[in-house]
């Protein structure tokens, strides 16, 4: 087989990559590795920024976001036990952000690409990037399962879209870029429950027993997180601990919280990664295979969607004039929003997190800080347009 852009992964990078390539009369085809079940069913991000809400829709990708997706106009910041809401559009010239859950955005993409769009092959496992380096990269791949048939996908470049264990990250040779990396000293205990949030918005609490966090994926299914310590072991929370906990940490005033059925329950760690440059020789990186970010300011998703619309621009320009220069640039161009974003992802997390060992100076310094972005300061006019995003264009 050949291709002019081989994409490995068809998470919302992929996918998205893909559907933007097609419109710009790029050729290209997805290899992932799990079936369409999988990949429509697996639980993720859930907040999309304007800039996102926008390119999906200009990709076509947008009738049932808008339908379906719960704009939201600012968040709440809880701590001391009060509510602080920091109010989006007044602080950012009209921005917004919308709840849409990733499983919905990656069934979207899925059904624009089966119906026309550019091959999307699934349990297709890619096993090695060969030559990248060189004018004619070559991705080699299993179709079918541990016992299924090798092939391969010459291409003219490829774009390593298969997130942190993919297959792109292990065809970069040592010394060929920089890995930043940070591991925080705790985790998050979250759950997904069969009942309407307890709010309208999204809620972060700040307590001096640890973050706590009420979101939702529609106006039926509640998504809240607990910090704990790593290494915890979700057996260790039944539901009720669970929902006792959210109640000491979230409260505030008269608020009282929903309960209803847990349906699923997973402890994940927090990291903090940047690959650096995002690309080597023909391989290009992007979302989670070039950088993870602490779920704390719901990044990792928009951040995916603005690299893969700078890569589109960069090959569309390249397939247009002949001209490399918009490719020879993607890894900068990415790496400024990057790492705003790991800067603000970072801040958020330390501000609202207790850090095992942290004593009552660490607990004052992080109130102060509260106070300062949810007063009337340009700090908190900074924290507002952090949230909401910058455009991707
Ligand atoms: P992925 O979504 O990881 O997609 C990569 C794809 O590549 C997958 O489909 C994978 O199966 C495929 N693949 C991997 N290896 C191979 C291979 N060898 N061959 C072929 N295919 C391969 N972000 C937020 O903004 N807000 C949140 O609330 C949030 N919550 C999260 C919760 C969890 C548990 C996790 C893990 C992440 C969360 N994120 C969140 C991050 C967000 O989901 C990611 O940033 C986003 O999925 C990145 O998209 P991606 O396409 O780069 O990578």
């Amino acid at each position: 087989m050949r291709t002019t852009v081989g994409i490995i992964g068809a998470g919302p990078a992929g996918l998205l990559l893909a559907r933007l390539l097609h419109r710009a009369g790029v050729d290209c085809v997805v290899l992932e590795t799990r079936d369409r079940a999988y990949v429509e069913r697996r639980q993720r991000a859930g907040i999309l920024e304007q800039g996102s809400v926008d390119i999906l829709r200009e990709c076509g990708a947008g009738d049932r976001l808008d339908r379906e997706g719960l704009t939201h106009r600012g968040f709440e910041l809880r701590f001391e036990g009060e509510a602080h809401r920091v109010d989006l559009p007044s602080r950012t010239g009209g921005r917004t952000v919308t709840i849409y859950p990733q499983t919905e955005v990656v069934k979207d993409l899925i059904a624009l690409q089966l119906a026309g769009g550019p091959p999307l092959l699934f349990d297709t496992r890619v096993v090695a990037v060969e030559k990248a380096d060189g004018e004619q990269p070559l991705i080699r791949f299993v179709r079918g399962g541990p016992q299924g048939q090798e092939d391969t996908l010459e291409c003219e470049f490829v774009a390593g879209c298969d997130g942190s264990y993919g297959a792109s990250r292990r065809a970069l040779p040592a010394g060929a870029v920089s890995m930043h990396a940070r591991t925080y000293p705790y985790s998050w205990l979250g759950i997904l429950a069969d009942v309407p949030p307890s709010s309208d918005e999204l809620l972060l609490a700040g307590h001096e027993r640890g973050f706590a966090l009420h979101s939702m994926r529609s106006p039926a299914v509640s998504r809240l997180y607990l910090q704990v310590p790593n290494g915890t072991d979700p057996r260790d929370w039944p539901d009720d601990r669970i929902w006792d906990e959210l109640d000491v940490r979230l409260a505030a005033g008269n608020w009282r919280l929903r309960r209803g059925p847990v349906l699923a329950k997973s402890v994940s760690g927090l990291r903090s990664q940047v690959i650096e440059p995002m690309r080597y020789g023909r391989l290009l990186l992007a979302g989670d295979a070039a950088h993870i970010v602490p779920p704390s300011a719901a990044k990792g998703l928009n951040l995916a969607f603005g690299d893969v619309v700078t890569m589109a621009r960069a090959f569309a320009h390249w397939h247009r004039t002949g001209s490399a220069a918009l490719l020879d640039r993607y890894s900068d161009n990415c790496l400024r929003r990057v790492w705003q974003a790991q800067f603000f992802s970072h801040e958020l997390t330390t501000m609202l997190h207790a850090a095992p060992g942290a004593d009552a100076y660490d607990r004052a310094m992080q109130l102060t800080w509260l106070r300062r972005v949810t007063g009337p300061t340009a700090a908190a006019a900074e924290l507002a347009e952090n949230y909401a995003g910058a455009p991707l264009v």
